[in-house]
C-alpha cells in the first residue's frame, strides 16, 4: 500500500495544451481574439446551442446571463442554497435578492415544487444548478415557471452532461459553464455562456467588453479606422486567447476524460451501494451524470460521524472535503437574507463527503479510497 497522499482532484493538461499556449504567445495576439472565437464555436456545437460567449469565469457568465434576462435591483431570483457561493453571489451582483429553495432528497438538485412555493410577484428568474454534473429537473422547473420568469442554468460542473438524451446547453435557456481547475476540463480560469437567443448573445457580447460597440479584434482588422461607442455599463469579462487555446485542446479530450471519470464513479458506486451506511448520488433515467465531483452521504442512523470520517481519511493519506456547505448559513447571507429553513439542504450537506475524483485516478488508488471508506463505516 502506497503512503502517497491521493489528491481530491487533478487537472489533465498535456503537451498539446502547452504547445497551444506557446503558439498564442508567439503570435503576439494574447487577449480575446481568434482562439476564443474558435473555442466558442466548438463549445456551441458540442452542447447544441446556437451561440457561445466565453467569459473570465462561470461566475461572470452567470452575472451577464442574469443581466441579459433583465434581472436587477428589487427582483428576486430563486436558486439552491446547496451550491458553491458563486451561484448566489452572481444574483447579488445584479442588485437582486437570492431566494433559496430546498433540494430533492435523492438527486440533491433544486426541487421544482419548493421553487413553485417561493414564487412571488418579484420573481424574475430561477437559477437552477446541475450540481456536481447531474442535470436538475428542467421539465419540472419549466412547469413551475410563470410568464416573465426566466430559467438560467448554472452548469458550472455540467459540460457533457445530458438531460432527456440531449446535452446540457441545448434546452433553450441561458446556460453557464465553468473551466476552473476543479471542473472536468479547464482553461485555468474561464467560463462560457450559451444561448439560442440572438438578442441575449448580442447583449452578453457587449456586456463582457465594457459595452463597446466594436470589438478589439474588429478594430484591429479594420486597421483602427472604426470607432467604438459605449451605450451602457459593461464589464471586462473577456477570456484571453491564451486560455481559449487551452480550451480548444481540452474540448478534444472531453469525451475521453468524462468516460474515465465515469469509470471511476462506477467502481465507487458498485462498492458503496453494498453498504447500508452509505447513500450514493442518484442518477435518474433521464439524466447522465458527469461526476465533476463524487459525493457520498452517510445515513445518520448508523452513527458514523462525518467530520470523524474526514479526519480518518486524511490520516490515511486520502484527500477529501466536507460536502457542499449551504450558502444560506454563510455570514454574508445570514445577514442579507435572514433565517431560512432548508431541512434537506442542511442534512445532505452535514452528512456528505467529497472523495477523490479525476480522470487519471489510478485503479489502485480507487481501491485505497474504497477500502478506507468501508473500513471507517464498518469499524
Ligand atoms: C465552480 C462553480 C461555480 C463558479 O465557477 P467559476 O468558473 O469558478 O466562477 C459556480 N457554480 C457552481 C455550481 C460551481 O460548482
Amino acid at each position: 500500500m502506497s503512503s502517497q497522499t491521493i489528491p481530491l482532484s487533478r487537472t489533465e493538461f498535456g503537451d498539446a495544451e502547452a504547445r497551444a499556449v506557446a503558439d498564442v504567445l508567439a503570435s503576439g495576439w494574447v487577449t480575446q481574439g481568434p482562439k476564443v472565437a474558435e473555442f466558442e464555436r466548438i463549445v456551441a456545437e458540442r452542447v447544441g446551442a446556437t451561440h457561445a460567449v466565453a467569459t473570465t469565469s462561470c461566475t461572470t457568465a452567470l452575472h451577464l446571463g442574469l443581466l441579459a434576462a433583465g434581472v436587477g435591483p428589487g427582483d428576486e431570483v430563486i436558486c439552491p442554497s446547496y451550491s458553491f457561493i458563486a451561484t448566489a453571489n452572481a444574483v447579488l451582483y445584479t442588485g437582486a435578492t437570492p431566494v433559496f429553495a430546498d433540494i430533492d432528497t435523492r438527486t440533491w438538485n433544486i426541487d421544482p415544487r419548493d421553487v413553485e412555493s417561493r414564487i412571488t410577484s418579484k420573481t424574475r428568474a430561477v437559477l437552477a444548478v446541475h450540481q456536481v454534473g447531474l442535470a436538475a429537473d428542467l421539465r419540472g422547473l419549466e412547469a413551475a415557471l410563470r410568464p416573465g420568469i426566466a430559467l438560467v442554468e448554472d452548469a458550472a460542473c455540467a459540460i457533457g452532461s445530458t438531460y432527456e438524451g440531449r446535452p446540457i446547453g441545448s434546452h433553450g435557456h441561458t446556460v453557464c459553464f465553468s473551466f476552473h481547475p476543479r471542473k472536468s476540463i479547464s482553461t485555468g480560469e474561464g467560463g462560457m455562456l450559451t444561448t439560442n437567443d440572438d438578442a441575449v448573445a448580442r447583449h452578453v457580447r457587449l456586456l463582457r467588453s465594457h459595452g463597446a460597440s466594436v470589438s478589439d479584434l474588429e478594430r484591429h482588422r479594420a486597421h483602427g479606422v472604426v470607432f467604438e461607442e459605449y451605450r451602457e455599463l459593461g464589464y471586462n469579462y473577456r477570456m484571453p486567447d491564451i486560455q481559449g487555446a487551452i480550451g480548444i485542446e481540452q474540448m478534444k479530450r472531453l469525451d475521453d476524460l468524462l468516460a474515465r471519470r465515469r469509470a471511476v464513479a462506477e467502481r465507487y458506486n458498485a462498492a458503496f451501494r453494498e453498504m447500508d451506511q452509505i447513500e450514493t448520488s442518484a442518477e435518474p433515467g433521464n439524466a447522465r451524470h458527469t461526476y465533476q465531483s463524487y459525493l457520498i452521504r452517510l445515513r445518520p442512523s448508523y452513527g458514523v460521524d462525518r467530520d470523524e470520517m474526514i479526519r480518518r481519511l486524511v490520516e490515511m493519506g486520502i484527500s477529501c472535503r466536507r460536502g457542499i456547505p449551504p450558502i444560506h448559513l454563510e455570514p454574508l447571507y445570514r445577514h442579507r437574507c435572514g433565517a431560512v429553513s432548508l431541512p434537506v439542504t442542511e442534512s445532505v450537506s452535514a452528512e456528505s463527503v467529497f472523495l477523490p475524483m479525476f480522470a487519471s485516478l489510478p485503479q489502485t488508488d480507487q481501491d485505497r479510497v474504497i477500502d478506507a471508506v468501508i473500513s471507517i463505516v464498518t469499524g
